[in-house]
């Protein structure tokens, strides 16, 4: 069977979700052999096993502790090199794209980006991706080298699936370019407790009807009985009510969450492209006539302060 190279996004050996979900479409294509860099690359072998990595392939070394990515392409270049998979998976996020892009540049290899779903097919994988702002969903795949595809947050389940895991050390040989950026400086955001806003199962996003950062409480308390991130329209943002990296549509974040609940969001063609691709969508608006309407699986017609605090309520007696 062929092996697929599969990229591992954790931190300090924890194992991200979207990683986990990528194992379970990367075993639709052949074995998953999985590349962990960094600092507890090698505690990452055992969740990768439960989920069906065959073989994990492991490298630390200093150059890899700045998140530059350049070391990262050297060592899966590294490891295409070792492995010759049929394809190379990856979660997708800013970082991961930039590795992947420069990847395939290097090796003459196809890319797709931001895929929902794949299968395998008779030419190589085929991927499913949602184009002009969701208004399309296009399948394709790649003709050139080693196909390489990122593929979204949530477009697949986290399945159980025992596998070997043997842990192999990887030599990387760094080129004079991994050396090439220093990170001057670095400042953690503070952290919220909430899930991230790419990675979450729910996403609850307000509006310019929230009317005011003082009002943005209600949308957290709900999205706190869910155990969901925030989310915001760029209305919201532009006028400093929420901050710009929980941004959801063209120019913030896209989000394909299980469960998506708009409130006091007009449903512009901008915020739908980070959202549309959603499993479920509610909005609560109280314009009957809104356009977020067209594309929900339930909506509210109603006063979001009204509604919203009342299902929070219901959410948490229960
Ligand atoms: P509005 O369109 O003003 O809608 C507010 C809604 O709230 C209305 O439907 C109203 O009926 C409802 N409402 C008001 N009060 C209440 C209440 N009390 N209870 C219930 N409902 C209420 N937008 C994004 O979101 N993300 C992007 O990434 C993005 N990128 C853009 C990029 C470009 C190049 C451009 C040109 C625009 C972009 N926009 C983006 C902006 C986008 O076009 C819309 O202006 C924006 O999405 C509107 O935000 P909104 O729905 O919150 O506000």
């Amino acid at each position: 069977m062929a092996e697929v190279l599969v990229y591992v996004d954790h931190v300090d050996g924890a194992v991200r979700k979207p990683t986990l979900e990528l194992l379970t479409l990367a075993r639709r294509l052949g074995e998953p052999v999985a590349l962990a860099l960094g600092p507890g690359a090698e505690a990452t072998a055992a969740v990768l096993a439960e989920h069906g990595a065959v073989k994990v392939l492991t490298a630390d070394a200093p150059e890899f502790a700045d998140y530059l990515v350049v070391p990262k392409v050297d060592a899966l270049q590294a490891a295409h090199a070792a492995v010759s998979p049929a394809a190379v998976l990856l979660p997708s996020s800013a970082e991961t794209k930039e590795i992947a892009a420069r990847f395939a540049l290097r090796t003459g290899s196809g890319l797709i980006t931001d895929a929902t779903d794949l299968e395998a097919g008779d030419d190589g994988p085929v991927a499913t991706q949602a184009v002009f702002a969701a208004a399309y969903t296009t399948t394709s795949r790649v003709s050139q080298g080693t196909p390489v595809i990122t593929v979204k947050p949530n477009s697949a389940p986290v399945e159980a699936a025992p596998a070997a895991g043997a842990v192999e050390a990887l030599t990387v040989t760094f080129g004079e370019l991994a050396t090439g950026t220093k990170v001057v400086s670095r400042t953690p955001r503070e952290s919220t407790g909430r899930p991230e806003l790419t990675e979450a199962a729910i996403v609850v996003s307000g509006g310019r009807g929230v009317n005011g950062a003082e009002n943005f409480g209600i949308i957290e308390a709900l999205a706190d009985s869910l155990g969901a991130a925030v989310g915001a329209s760029r209305a919201a943002v532009d006028a400093g009510w929420y901050p710009h990296a929980s941004q959801v549509g063209q120019t913030g974040k896209s989000v394909a969450p299980q469960l998506y609940i708009a409130s006091g969001i007009s449903g512009a063609i901008q915020h739908r492209a980070g959202m549309q691709t959603s499993k479920t969508i509610v909005a609560v608006n109280k314009d009957a006539e809104a356009p977020i309407f067209d594309l929900v699986d339930y909506g509210v017609v109603g006063d979001l302060f009204d509604v919203v605090p009342q299902l929070t309520e219901e959410i948490k007696n229960r």
